[in-house]
């Protein structure tokens, strides 16, 4: 709901979002439709929130409701808002159970892998690419594909597979900066109250400007309870968490969930998002794109990525000569 209509994000996630549904009902993987509401705490974000549901709407998204305090209440006790946006249809998938049911059934499907390789070169030969790999633990011995078709979906590093399939990433606009996302889990301090704190996922109204979608109170397919992630930019991939971050964290957190305590927060997990430059003042969407033919490149597969994944499968089967 809060991509621009006509984009692969919007396009992609919508598409996603069902067929993810699908797949987990059919084989026994762990969802919850637990629904979403992004809460307003001023009256300027009222009409940003009118904005999203627009945006939504015009996406396929079915189901948005305004909402006011009322029904709030009802959803969310604990939340403290004068109006919010409700998705009944979003909700949470066990992300790893996914991973295996798709590594098992491309595994049937005659799939090869090959883990801890890592791409070191790429050079076009005839009708077919060469792709270069060697032994990341350095012990086995290095490895050389012969294939007409190349899918890079290299994540945080797609765009060096990129340059090295020889297209200068500036000028193509496929340089990626990484930006980190950090999550803290929750535990309530203070056991006097028997409430959950929240019983589906609390989003804040995004901040214009900002390059995500604001720190967010989610649930898990366990039943834990989450808060993140927040952005920032960094130079290597490092996936500590920063615990002096929860004290940010406490402060978004805070304006609309009050009852939650700083002490409440200890640090979690984290991300990095495969960011790319906006493009005249507006986020960027995902690319996907036969740079070369039978060479096709995923750059900037940022979040809706998961939710999109295997809607861009059908994409590239659909729009590509695989
Ligand atoms: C904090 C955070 C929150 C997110 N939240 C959501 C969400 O709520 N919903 C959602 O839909 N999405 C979300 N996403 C986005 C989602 O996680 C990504 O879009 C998705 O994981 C991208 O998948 P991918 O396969 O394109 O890339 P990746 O998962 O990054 O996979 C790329 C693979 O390529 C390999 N690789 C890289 N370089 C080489 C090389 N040279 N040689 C060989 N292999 C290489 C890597 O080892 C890796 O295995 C979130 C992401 C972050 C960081």
């Amino acid at each position: 709901m809060y991509y621009t209509p006509g984009s692969l994000k919007a396009k992609l996630c919508v598409e996603g979002r069902q067929l993810l549904w699908d797949i987990c009902a059919k084989h026994n993987i762990l969802f919850r439709k637990l629904g979403k509401i992004i809460v307003a705490t001023k009256e300027e974000e009222l009409n940003q929130l009118e904005e999203i549901k627009k945006k939504g709407e015009a996406n396929g998204v079915e189901g948005l409701e305004i909402i006011g305090k009322d029904k709030i209440r009802e959803l969310e006790p604990n939340v403290s808002a004068i109006v919010a946006l409700y998705s009944p249809i979003t909700g949470v998938i066990d992300s790893h159970s996914i991973m295996k049911y798709f590594y098992k059934k491309a595994k049937e499907n005659g799939v090869m892998f090959c883990f801890n390789s890592e791409v070191t070169g790429i050079k076009k030969e005839d009708e077919e690419y060469k792709i270069y790999c060697r032994d990341r633990s350095l012990t086995g011995p290095s490895l050389e594909i012969e294939s007409c078709i190349v899918i890079n979906s290299a994540g945080l590093s797609a765009d060096k597979i990129a340059a090295m399939a020889g297209i200068d990433i500036d000028s193509a606009g496929y340089r990626l900066h990484y930006l980190k996302g950090e999550y803290f889990s929750y535990s309530r301090t203070d056991r006097s109250s028997t409430c959950p704190l929240v019983n589906g996922l609390v989003y804040p109204t995004p901040q214009k400007g900002n390059k995500a979608l604001g720190i967010h109170t989610l649930i898990d397919t366990g039943g834990s309870i989450k808060f993140g992630p927040n952005a920032y930019p960094v130079d290597e991939i490092d996936y500590n968490v920063v615990a002096e971050h929860r004290f940010a964290f406490h402060e978004s957190i805070a304006k609309y969930l009050p009852s939650v305590q700083l002490e409440d927060l200890s640090p979690d997990q984290s991300g990095i998002r495969p960011k790319l430059n906006m493009k005249d003042g507006k986020e960027p969407d995902f690319i996907i794109q036969e740079d070369f033919p039978g060479f096709i490149n995923l750059i900037g597969i940022e979040s809706p990525g998961l939710t999109s994944a295997p809607a861009i499968a059908r994409h590239i089967l659909t729009h590509f000569d695989t």
